[in-house]
């Protein structure tokens, strides 16, 4: 979009030259490998339009704002968009700012600073979900940039951040010169440009709701397995040993540290095992752990319908079994070695033990907070499969994670949203 932004202001005016330059955050790292530049919740974009024309140039009006979209597509033979503008903020641009009359002396550079706050909600225009006020107060937060690997990563490094090339978030201070053309009676766009952002929104210290799992019953979480244990190798063939139960812990909530990215995102998870022997066999002794796999899958699902009642919608494929409103990347995580069980046994003859399982972020990706959108959500999960001697199948444990980013607790909540000023077209 931007390439052909770029061209029609060519063609409309060679003489002009029309540029955004926006003050990199004082709170950043600075690396050439991204020039994008990177804002929370609460920071500040700030920054300045310049113009330079080569000859005398009439406008009528400067329009510099700070604008969030998002687009899907399903593909297919007649493919399915959609694109919604969620977000516009207007720098209010006095006349006394403008020079009197409005026009640019050749050759003269002018400069109109901008400042926007990324604010912490969207104005509840913004969504159409009202029946629904726990999935409209969920829509009603900032998505962050995704989908644009030109954008994607933290702290200078581009990274891959699981998102279909169906999906995109784009943020971006959008500038633009209009003048009034007698021949068609209405403003036309005389030179624009449009320069990308990169938004990575925080929530406070109440995260999101679980869309994901109220919403379908098919989400296939499952936080306790238990399985008949066998005596010997052959398994199902021998005696029945006792029978042992696996209870996950709920993950809770993974926060990428504040203007750290350096930081690993990392927390250990418990897995708590019960062993009962079989009243026929009290004397063998609880069974060991043979491996021990997990895996994180972040999960993309899109639409191109804006009023969906259902969200987000159930995975969908199509003929020939392949995602068509989803994608399911899975990341196998690495853990050091297999665990021995330190079994501990109570009164009653059972027995108990309790797996703790560090599960790290891999750094190489890039692990963007959970959302819900209109058109887009991004929710992860983990899932552990623990194969254990004498069972005749592994363990199979998976919950919903949230992964959000932390709020800076010295910035206050956005002053325009909160009253709900934001100008929407
Ligand atoms: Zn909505």
């Amino acid at each position: 979009m931007d390439i052909v932004i770029s061209q029609r202001t060519s063609i409309r005016s060679q003489s002009l030259t029309l540029d955004v330059n926006i003050n990199p955050p004082a709170t950043q790292i600075q690396s050439s490998a991204s020039p994008f530049a990177s804002f929370l919740t609460g920071e500040k974009i700030e920054g300045t339009v310049s113009i330079i024309s080569q000859r005398d140039f009439g406008f009528d009006r400067l329009h510099i704002s700070f604008v969030g979209e998002e687009s899907t597509t399903i593909p297919s033979s007649n493919p399915d968009k959609a694109k919604h503008q969620f977000l516009e903020l207007i720098q209010p641009i006095h006349d006394s700012a403008l020079p009197s009359p409005k026009v640019f002396i050749a050759k003269r550079q002018y400069e109109f600073p901008f400042s926007f706050e990324v604010p912490d909600y969207l104005p509840s225009s913004s969504c159409r979900h009202s029946s629904d006020p726990l999935l409209k107060a969920a829509h009603l937060h900032l998505p962050p940039s995704c989908g644009d690997a030109s954008i994607a990563g933290f702290g200078g490094k581009l990274r891959d951040d699981f998102a279909p090339a169906a999906c995109k978030v784009v943020y971006s201070i959008y500038a633009k010169l209009e003048r009034f053309s007698k021949t068609f009676e209405t403003q036309e766009t005389i030179a624009d440009k449009r320069l990308k952002v990169r938004i990575k929104p925080a929530v406070g210290d109440v995260p999101l709701p679980d869309l994901q799992s109220m919403n379908n019953s098919s989400s296939g979480y499952s936080l306790h397995h238990e399985l008949t244990i066998h005596g010997g190798n052959s398994k199902s063939k021998s005696p029945v040993t006792g029978r042992l139960a696996m209870t996950l812990e709920h993950p809770g909530c993974f926060y990428h540290p504040l203007r750290d990215p350096i930081r690993l995102i990392s927390k250990a998870i418990r897995i708590f095992l019960v062993y009962t022997p079989s009243a026929s066999d009290p004397i063998t002794p609880p069974p060991e752990l043979k491996s021990l796999k997990a895996q994180i899958t972040a999960t993309t699902i899109y639409t191109t319908k804006l009023d969906n009642a259902i969200h987000p919608l159930p995975k969908k494929r199509d003929f020939f079994n392949r995602p068509a409103n989803f994608r399911d990347a899975e990341l196998p995580l690495s853990i050091p070695s297999t665990p021995r069980l330190g079994w501990t046994q109570d009164q009653t003859g059972s027995y108990t033990t309790t797996l703790l399982v560090p599960v790290t972020l891999p750094k190489d990706k890039s692990f963007i907070p959970t959302f819900y959108s209109c058109l887009i959500s991004r929710v992860y999960s983990l899932c552990f499969q623990l194969s254990v001697q004498g069972a005749s199948e592994p363990f199979r444990l998976k919950a919903p994670m949230q992964i959000a980013a932390e709020r800076d607790p010295a910035a206050l909540p956005s002053y325009n949203a909160t009253l709900g000023i934001i100008d929407m077209e």
